[in-house]
């Protein structure tokens, strides 16, 4: 067993068997009464206003610390079913050793304690809205607010319908784009690689990361490079051109990389055969010795489970008011994060700051202040185009609506379209800045991390 892989085992522990045992708490409020079906949590009472916050991502963190910086009655619990919290971002240099899995793997019960919240580690499988009352593994948790931060899914539909070979495709060629098992295999995929074509695939749509597929392809061709493999990274993109950062990815392509990286756009997957290890697309068809397919995404599954759901662009994702984040119909639910349906960048520095403004909004409410101005959020994201040497490129953007529009005073969810690019900048010229900007990809992180989770 590899080193990282022994670490990251001592850091999971065992999973915890669902225990749907009664607590001897009263509720919180005497409207709230559990369902049949499910017991109570075992969290202790509360007479504050208490928020349920569901998923300890990105978005999650941000909106739990900002609640109860905000408003430090509010009883805070963040419902969280992993036991410790691994970072997508950085996590395409951990492929390859540039850093190890410590410094992508964060503690949640440190940024409970730096931050007063309650971390509950259990699996969110429902919601009673009449009793305002968040089911769990763990059993019911009642609260004042919810919100729903549980990040994406794999939608495999396009590509195919055959359960098998989805299950297939999920274990042998996991895309690497939910942490944790995934990125291991992905792992020991590149550093077992012999040689060969390992292919990447790029979805379409709004897809977690813009960026990180084309990053990675890039640090994967760096490793094969450097251990002078005969080996080729194929990105089989489904869009007509990469899709952020073109030009820093297109040279980093072509100087760095041109007899280890073949990019072809417009590759609509038609089909997948594993047992010949064959891909096909609408113009060819490729062999391959192995690969990570990252098909598209979609809302977490929870919120259909919840009726919160509504299809923007083949994507279940949140049947939110994009201007308050609260799901129609639901003046207390909200939905934030990669689950959001704006087209904003699916990334964790954008649902870091989404959740500054998504946490002020809530604390409002329980201080009854005014609702706060909408605050775009910031998408700032570093990608790597090198490790050997470090080089790097950004691209930095917020978000804006047409403020003279009127319908947005009453924000539907059709409006998600509504929202476009403004202050966008980037820097792609790599052999220009590639050195300083690399740099900044590590403070850049422990700004982050330390924002979610305070000091050790
Ligand atoms: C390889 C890669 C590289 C990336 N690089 C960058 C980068 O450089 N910069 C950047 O800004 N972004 C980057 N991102 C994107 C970033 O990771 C995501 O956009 C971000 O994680 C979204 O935050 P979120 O809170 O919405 O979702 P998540 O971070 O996925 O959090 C959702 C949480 O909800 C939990 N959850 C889900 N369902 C349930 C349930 N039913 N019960 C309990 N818990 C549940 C999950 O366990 C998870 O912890 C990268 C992503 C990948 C995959």
């Amino acid at each position: 067993m590899d080193s990282s892989k022994r670490k990251f085992l001592a850091l999971s522990g065992l999973a915890v068997a669902s225990s749907l045992y009664a607590s001897e708490s009263p509720h919180i409020k005497s409207n709230e009464k559990t369902t049949k079906k499910h017991k109570k949590a075992s969290l202790p009472d509360t007479k504050n206003p208490r928020v349920v916050v569901l998923g300890g991502g990105w978005s999650g963190l941000s909106i739990a610390k900002t609640i109860k910086e905000l408003s430090p009655q509010a009883d805070v619990i963040l419902v969280e079913k992993r036991h410790e919290f691994i970072s997508c971002p950085i996590s395409n240099l951990w492929l390859v050793d540039k850093v190890d899995l410590e410094y992508i793997t964060h503690d949640y019960l440190q940024a409970a304690r730096n931050y007063d919240y309650t971390y509950f580690n259990a699996t969110a499988i429902g919601v009673d809205k009449k009793n305002r009352t968040l089911q769990t593994s763990e059993g019911d948790i009642a609260f004042d607010y919810l919100v729903l931060s549980p990040g994406i899914d794999y939608d495999y539909s396009k590509w195919t319908k055959d359960i098998t070979l989805v299950t297939r495709l999920k274990q042998e060629y996991p895309a690497g784009f939910i942490p944790g098992s995934e990125h291991i295999t992905l792992k020991n995929k590149i550093q077992n690689f012999k040689g060969g074509n390992f292919i990447l695939t790029v979805p379409g749509g709004n897809y977690r990361c813009l960026p990180a597929p084309y990053e990675r392809a890039c640090i994967i061709a760096n490793y094969f490079k450097q251990k002078k493999l005969k080996a080729k990274v194929i990105i089989l993109d489904e869009n007509n051109a990469v899709t952020i950062k073109k030009k820093g990815f297109m040279s980093a392509f072509k100087e760095l990389y041109a007899d280890y990286i073949e990019y072809i756009p417009n590759s609509a997957i038609e089909s997948i055969d594993l047992d010949t290890k064959t891909v096909t697309t609408e113009l060819d068809e490729f062999k391959f010795e192995d690969a990570a397919f990252y098909p598209r995404v979609r809302g977490a599954k929870i919120i259909e489970t919840m009726g919160f759901a509504k299809d923007a662009k083949d994507r279940m994702e949140g049947n939110i008011n994009p201007l308050t984040y609260e799901v129609e119909g639901e003046s207390n639910i909200f939905i934030a994060g990669d689950a959001r349906p704006m087209g904003f960048s699916k990334s964790g520095n954008t649902s870091n700051s989404e959740g500054k403004y998504v946490g002020k909004l809530i604390a409002n409410r329980i201080n009854k202040l005014k609702a706060p101005k909408w605050e775009a959020p910031v998408t700032l994201c570093f990608s790597a185009v090198s490790t050997e040497p470090e080089n790097a490129i950004f691209i930095y953007t917020q978000y804006s609506f047409d403020k003279k529009d009127k319908s947005l005073e009453n924000a539907k969810f059709a409006d998600w379209k509504k929202f476009s690019f403004s202050e966008t900048t980037s820097s792609e010229n790599w052999k220009k800045d590639g050195v300083k900007n690399a740099a900044s990809i590590y403070s850049w992180a422990d700004a982050l991390y330390f924002d979610m989770f305070g000091a050790k």
